[in-house]
């Protein structure tokens, strides 16, 4: 039975590029399991966007001297290019700056404060004397009264990942000038988080058998030890969406609670605009499973405080957003978040120029041996490292020696040896019967583990069914029984083919586009996967461009191959590049230097 799959991915601050860092924290995650149930047959919806408000596009807009709009625009266009070049296959990646997420985010807004989560509360904010205006929370920075680190982000730290009161910053400076600032009085709207704790622990309670440990501690175990409290969700700010309350002029909604409103605006967006199927269908099904890929910088605000904006919204948001249907909104099922990547040892620093990013790297090489490395090294339990080092012997000895060369000497053996056709393999014997079963099993064990967003056990599963391939052909030796016994040779082939055209589809989610390749050599005609593309929409803000994914006639399927003697393969070429040693210095070179 068919399920709606919601694959909810973190939003990119639209103020820098994307480095690997980033895409193996949440974005290859997302775009693996998306594609591993749009092969099940699922009713799969991927949805993300621009986070284009928020200071940090302020900040810089400020620095270089432009706009914040000319600022999200420019990195904006980057992550559409990056994430087609990538495959990262979004039904839908928008942006925050729309007149949809603008209405979407009002709304739930208003439904909060219908219900009666919301409260207003005068407090003290930052003012900066020298510039005569407020100055929002990551404008100042100072030592983390928890941990003492001593560049902590005024709203939270970097270092202990805790959620600051600004008030109890130690030292505080503002980033603009430098100068001291001081805290004024302001008014401002909060979210009720301590109303809402007791449905908010319920809700923890009942993902507690499965949610990864580090999402737990950073949720349930640090609510049931400090309790949750008011949190503002208004700030003094004229870049972002206006709070929808007559007198409440030049203040925003906080960033933080309007950017994961996203993940339901961009639902609702991509539903109007295309037609085909409801919003309702993810948000307001009980049935429908939602999955958060973020990195652990995230697990406060999509734990339990994204949940909260949902429970407190309730059945008001369908109303006020004119749905035919009043129903809660559904909860996420999993927030499988992963940890960080480190490169050569140290921390990824953007500023210092130590990363390797994400279309640098694809200026010098193909998209799925970084999706191959980027998944044998995700940071699901703990932190990992990028290593050229690594990265160059995973490719040559694993991704070329075991399954590309698996796959292309025996498809160029067959091509060569049965006139571009697959071989007729007459009875079967138990030694390729037992190497079809083994891959074959490869279905059942896999999904266990990508339907548990295990992606590295998955991945590590699949090559090791390639190796056991190899194995056989050591044994059978097709390129010397042809010599002798051309029917044996046929049957060695065959069931090699065979094994080959099940792995295809196990790695399909991983390595999407030598698969597709691989697909094709065999001799099929329709695409294992649908296309993408970018457009522009327009609406009351202006024009915005988006990424979309259309399934089109997509004909892969979460299934071992039925592959049929006789079918016509075509001239097979290797699937991937051995890289020459000399890579390895030449990159770690470039880490640190001034593009
Ligand atoms: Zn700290």
């Amino acid at each position: 039975m068919s399920e709606n799959i919601l694959v909810a991915v973190a939003w990119p601050y639209a103020n820098a590029e994307i480095h690997v860092g980033n895409l193996t924290g949440s974005y290859l995650p997302a775009d693996i399991f998306a594609r591993f149930h749009r092969l099940l047959g699922n009713k799969v919806l991927m949805v993300s966007g621009s986070d284009s408000h928020g200071t940090p596009i302020t900040v810089r807009a400020d620095a270089e001297g432009t706009s914040p709009l000319d600022v999200y625009q420019r990195f904006h266009a980057g992550f559409l290019e990056l994430y087609q070049k990538l495959g990262l296959t979004y039904d839908l990646f928008t942006s925050t700056h729309t007149a949809n997420h603008f209405r979407v985010s009002q709304a739930i807004f208003t439904a909060l404060l219908k219900n009666g989560y919301l409260y207003t509360n005068s407090e003290m904010q930052w003012f900066a004397p020298s510039q005569g205006r407020f100055l929002p929370d990551r404008y100042v920075e100072g030592t983390c009264y928890i941990c003492g680190y001593p560049n902590a982000r005024s709203d939270q730290c970097d270092r202990c990942g805790s959620l600051l009161d600004p008030a109890q910053l130690i030292d505080p400076r503002s980033r603009v000038d430098g100068s001291t600032p001081e805290l004024r009085e302001t008014e401002h709207y909060y979210l009720d988080l301590g109303k809402l704790q007791p449905q908010i622990v319920e809700f923890l309670r009942s993902r507690e058998s499965y949610w990864r440990p580090n999402v737990l501690r950073q949720s349930l175990g640090q609510i049931l030890s400090e309790g949750l409290h008011g949190r503002p969700i208004t700030r003094d700010l004229d870049w972002g969406i206006p709070v929808p309350i007559e007198g409440w002029n030049g203040k925003c909604l906080y960033v933080w609670f309007e950017a994961v409103i996203g993940y339901l605006s961009a639902t609702v967006e991509w539903s109007e605009r295309t037609g085909e199927a409801g919003w309702q269908d993810w948000w307001q099904n009980p049935d429908a499973k939602a999955f958060y890929f973020i990195g652990k910088d995230n697990i406060p605000f999509h734990a339990y405080i994204w949940p909260a904006q949902l429970m407190g919204s309730g059945t008001e948001f369908a109303r006020l957003i004119g749905s035919p249907q009043e129903a809660p909104l559904t909860l996420p099922y999993d927030v499988p978040a992963n940890e960080f990547m480190n490169l050569e040892g140290q921390k990824i620093s953007g500023s210092r120029q130590w990363a390797v990013w994400g279309m640098d790297f694809l200026s010098r090489y193909d998209p799925d041996p970084l999706r191959y490395y980027l998944t044998v090294n995700m940071p699901e339990t703990k932190d990992t490292d990028w290593d050229w080092d690594e990265f160059y012997h995973r490719n040559n000895d694993e991704l070329v020696a075991t399954w590309g060369n698996l796959a292309n000497r025996v498809l160029s053996f067959a091509y060569k040896h049965w006139e571009g056709h697959v071989p007729d393999p007459g009875e079967l014997q138990p030694e390729d019967r037992a190497i079809l079963a083994a891959v074959e099993g490869g279905f059942e064990s896999l999904a266990k583990e990508l339907g548990a967003v295990r992606l590295r056990a998955a991945l590590n599963e699949a090559m090791r069914l390639a190796s056991e391939v190899n194995k056989y052909l050591d044994q059978t030796a097709p390129w010397f029984q042809i010599k002798t016994d051309k029917a044996a040779a046929a049957r060695s082939v065959y069931t090699a083919l065979r094994a080959i055209d099940s792995l295809k589809i196990l790695l399909a989610p991983f390595l999407p586009h030598t698969s597709q390749r691989l697909h094709t050599y065999l001799g099929y005609e329709t695409p294992l996967f649908g296309t993408q593309a970018a457009e522009t929409w327009q609406d009351s803000l202006g024009e915005h461009s988006v990424l979309r994914y259309h399934p089109g006639d997509a004909a892969g399927r979460w299934e071992p191959s039925q592959l049929a003697p006789g079918q016509t393969l075509q001239q097979p070429q290797p699937l991937f590049k051995k890289l020459d040693p000399s890579i390895v210095d030449e990159e770690r070179g470039r880490l640190g230097q001034k593009v």
